[in-house]
């Protein structure tokens, strides 16, 4: 083939980007219905700090001001808050980009990065963007598998993906099983655990990561500010890892990645840990609630430890997972369908306020009763 022959006639995306569907979001309006409740995203109901609120807002007196890149404030209040080196964490815009930086410092073309079956779809997005290859691990029960993901483990394997809990399963491994994954892999690959609904886990064999991604030398755990923090639309995620991890990753991110509102509202939001309390018992209470009404409808509910549930519909005409969307869509209850992560029968719900917790159950129990018509015109 010539030069001339090979060269295309216009710019092409380089290999991989093709391969990305691009993530999509959970619904947020329902055509027609004027109140609206989003339980499609794993937002809170409770909202952010107010303390943090008030931080966001006096930080739009200096708008013209590049925000400080090193991001120390927030670095300092998470330090303070954990009792870390501030040197040792990484801040970015939503856990997301954490998420794409550690891809793109340590994967590239040839190599491959192992995530679960019904892992979050940023981990796909973050190796292919990035070059890599996704090997996808089974998982057992909707529960992350280890033996399963040390056996997709090959020479070209160089990170690992481990949402703990897991998004949409809620499902979580103990700390036990995590440092089996851990002790299982060569030194060279990268242990990625995104413990991005961390706080609201109430298990005694649960523990975040933390003292792994301390002392081991290829763990990063990365946390974010969209869930509990109710920060979401400020874009607010960090990690920590060792100090040559930090350092690489440093070099690929952009030099003013976090925003001043979004540094000064983070730094409010995490010193705030009576509102982060309040918003963990919340959860306690309506999660459990919510599990077994559901479930007394006669619809499979996996159990969860984060602020959402997975609820598993029937294949049976008028009652499956997408007849369940339209009709909870007619009344302006918003949940997750969750096709696009092999799971084509079931919805994903956030845990909302109290008023949308039981609209949600009352809604579902005329659905389970009436079909899928009953709700037309309501
Ligand atoms: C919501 C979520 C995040 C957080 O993403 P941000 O970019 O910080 O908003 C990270 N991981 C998982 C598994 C999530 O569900």
């Amino acid at each position: 083939m010539s030069a001339e022959a090979s060269t295309p006639s216009r710019p092409e995306p380089r290999s991989g980007v093709m391969a990305i569907s691009a993530y999509v979001p959970g619904k947020s309006h329902a055509p027609g219905v004027e109140k609206v409740y989003k339980l499609s995203s794993n937002e809170t109901p409770l909202g952010p700090s107010p303390k943090a609120v008030e931080a966001y807002a006096t930080s739009g007196a200096q708008l013209e001001e590049y925000p400080d890149g090193s991001a120390l404030v927030l670095r300092e209040a998470i330090a303070r808050t954990y009792g870390l080196d501030p040197d040792r964490i990484i801040c970015g815009a939503g856990s997301d980009e954490i998420l794409n930086l550690a891809a793109h410092s340590f994967v590239g073309p040839g190599d491959e990065a192992i995530y679960c079956e019904h892992g979050f779809l940023v981990y796909r997005i973050a190796t292919l963007a990035a070059g890599g290859t996704p090997v996808v691990a089974k998982e057992t029960d909707l529960t992350a598998d280890v033996d399963a993901i040390l056996a997709c483990v090959t020479p070209r394997t160089k990170m690992v993906f481990l949402a703990n809990p897991n998004n949409p399963t809620g499902t979580y491994l103990p700390m036990a099983e995590v440092r089996r994954l851990h002790a299982g892999l060569p030194a060279h690959v990268l242990l990625v655990l995104d413990a991005a609904y961390a706080e609201y886990v109430r298990r005694n064999d649960y523990e975040v990561g933390l003292e792994l991604a301390l002392s081991a030398p290829n763990v990063l755990m990365t946390r974010t500010f969209s869930k509990i923090h109710g920060l979401a639309g400020l874009r607010i995620g960090w990690g920590v890892a060792s100090a040559e991890i930090i350092d690489a990753m440093n070099r690929v991110r952009g030099p003013f990645n976090m925003n001043t509102p979004a540094l000064a509202a983070g730094a409010a939001a995490i010193a705030d840990t009576a509102h982060v309390e309040m918003a963990a018992d919340h959860n306690a209470r309506w999660l459990p609630w919510l599990t077994t009404e559901i479930e007394k409808l006669g619809l499979k509910v996996t159990p969860s430890v984060a602020n959402f549930i997975l609820i598993h519909f029937p294949d049976t005409p008028g009652r499956t997972a997408r007849d369940a969307d339209a009709f909870l869509t007619r009344r302006g209850l918003i949940l997750r369908a969750v096709t696009s992560y092999g799971l084509p029968d079931a919805l994903r719900m956030t845990v909302g306020s109290e008023e949308a917790n039981r609209l949600v159950v009352a809604a579902l129990g005329e659905f389970m009763a009436g079909g899928a018509d009953a709700g037309r015109g309501a």
